[in-house]
């Protein structure tokens, strides 16, 4: 008889859901999800700021066994992909199994089980943990001289404070990767004036602005064979191949094609050639996390905005001084700065099982076996965890073949084959061993500053193909596996 375990999930975002909807269909019914907000949701309930949206194709941006022929757009606004969740956690009747705002401060394996506090002192016990925290949740506030002293609202994008009239008003936007881009397109239709200050360019891949009909959606409703075409269908397929190609490998073709794509939609769209050598990176094309917009360009050309390239010097009460001297005055300032990335499950403190500290491990940077698990860390699970798949795929699909993984390692504490399972720490150091020297092949290593980067410009991403994700995804192997008995 399969042996009844107990989990705890942390976090009810995208990959928290995704756990506890497994483990219902498992029968595995005794779980709870810990989520330090009040509602699912993840960075869609954090971010909420102007022209939000996901620029990975909505119908690819859904669980696999919860498609939605709804999406109002071929790309998502952020509140539609917000409430596709919350029907999401009703549909599956998860709220019931979530503590909200209790948020989780140590994990402890004591005795063969993890033991779990949370910040309001509370208790709780598990054999098994799966760490959905989520990558990008805590907020980048850079260290601008002056910041503090300026006289009109500050905020960073994921604390978009949406009483602050923007219209008429001298608005700046701080930094311009996929959130800043997204902001400058929707803010520069209502500010009276909008400055862009760009510490480096960045690339932009022209996409559609294609939205769904009625009668579309009536397709899609119809016909789930279309949903799975925009999913996986030959157009999706290349899309994914030819960007792996290029990732992985900065001398490609792919990437020249990626790259030509970029170019022409500079020099097509922007006509002023001043403004365009600006808009010019000096780095590879998807060096960067690649910037999707349709409507960035035209934005940027707009009478009411302007963009300021270069170093911020300081912030004065009125506006910001750059270290050319020039100076643009504002009313408000949004810092589309980023996030911590290398967090994971920090704050909280996580003891393995000789009490050692997952601190310890991470003293360089976050490490992960195959992304999903920890020596000396048993029954401990991490959902897009560190060196995972990253660009512009999709998080869920990723969270779904890294469940996929850990389930079967579970499965194995299940039918009584061991207690408690970890990864040896020879198969941790030769996964990273192998995977550092592919980083360093990467586009991500061409020559450009990124949250992909550790402190030694070393990618922390996946460096591999994502068929061969899927393929070590698909059959955990158990040769690099410790599986320890009456733990
Ligand atoms: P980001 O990609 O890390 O970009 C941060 C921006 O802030 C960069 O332009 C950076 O400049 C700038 N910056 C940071 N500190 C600065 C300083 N002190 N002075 C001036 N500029 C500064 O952050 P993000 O745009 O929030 O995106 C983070 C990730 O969220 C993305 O990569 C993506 O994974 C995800 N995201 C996805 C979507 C989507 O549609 N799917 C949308 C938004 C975000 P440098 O480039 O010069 O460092």
């Amino acid at each position: 008889m399969a042996k009844k375990l107990r989990f705890i999930i942390i976090g009810a975002g995208m990959a928290g859901m995704l756990a506890g909807i497994r483990l219902k269909e498992r029968g595995d019914h005794d779980f709870t999800i810990y989520e330090k907000g009040d509602s699912v949701g993840g960075t869609w309930r954090e971010n909420h700021y102007p022209g939000l949206a996901c620029d990975t194709p909505a119908h690819s941006y859904t669980y696999s066994f919860a498609t939605n022929p709804e999406w109002s757009a071929f790309y998502a606004p952020g509140p539609e992909i917000r409430a596709y969740f919350e029907g999401v956690a009703d549909r599956y009747d998860l709220k019931s199994q979530i503590e909200f705002n209790n948020e989780i401060a140590a994990c402890r394996f004591v005795d063969g089980r993890w033991r779990v506090t949370t910040t309001d002192g509370r208790e709780d016990v598990a054999d098994v943990v799966i760490a959905a925290t989520g990558v990008l949740h805590h907020p980048n506030v850079p260290d601008i001289s002056g910041l503090k002293d300026f006289q009109g609202p500050v905020f960073h994008s994921a604390r978009w404070d949406h009483a602050v009239p923007l219209d008429a008003k001298r608005v700046g936007v701080i930094g311009n990767g996929s959130t800043g881009v997204q902001i400058v397109s929707a803010v520069s239709k209502v500010a009276g004036k909008l400055t862009h200050f760009l510490r480096s360019p960045q690339w932009i891949m022209p996409c559609p602005d294609i939205k769904y009909a009625e009668e579309d959606k009536t397709a899609f409703r119809d016909d789930p064979a279309k949903i799975e075409e925009v999913r996986n269908g030959p157009d999706a397929a290349a899309r994914r191949a030819r960007f792996t190609a290029a990732i992985i490998d900065m001398d490609s073709p792919e990437l020249e094609e990626i790259q030509t794509i970029c170019e022409r939609n500079l020099e097509e769209s922007i006509r002023d050639p001043a403004l365009r050598e600006k808009l010019r990176p000096d780095y590879r094309a998807a060096c960067k996390r690649m910037v999707f917009s349709a409507h960035y360009y035209d934005a940027v050309q707009r009478p009411n905005v302007d963009v300021a390239l270069g170093a911020i010097d300081c912030v004065e009460v009125n506006g910001i001084r750059m270290k050319d001297g020039s100076f643009h005055e504002l009313d408000v300032i949004a810092l589309a700065t980023g996030f911590k990335v290398d967090q994971f499950v920090r704050p909280m403190v996580i003891e393995g099982q000789e009490g050692q500290s997952l601190e310890g491990l991470w003293q360089e940077h976050p490490r992960a076996y195959y992304a999903v698990t920890v020596p000396g860390f048993p029954n401990f699970f991490l959902l897009n965890g560190p060196t995972g798949p990253v660009g512009n795929f999709t998080l869920i699909d990723i969270a779904e073949a890294q469940w996929d993984y850990a389930d079967q390692l579970i499965d194995l504490i299940r039918k009584g084959d061991c207690d408690a399972i970890a990864p040896s720490m020879a198969a941790l150091e030769d996964y990273e061993a192998r995977r550092t020297e592919a980083a360093k092949r990467t586009v991500f290593a061409s020559g450009c500053s990124s949250w992909y980067l550790d402190k030694d410009g070393v990618p922390q991403v996946w460096p591999w193909s994502y068929d061969y994700f899927r393929a070590v995804m698909a059959k955990p192997d158990l040769g690099d596996y410790e599986m320890m008995q009456g733990q």
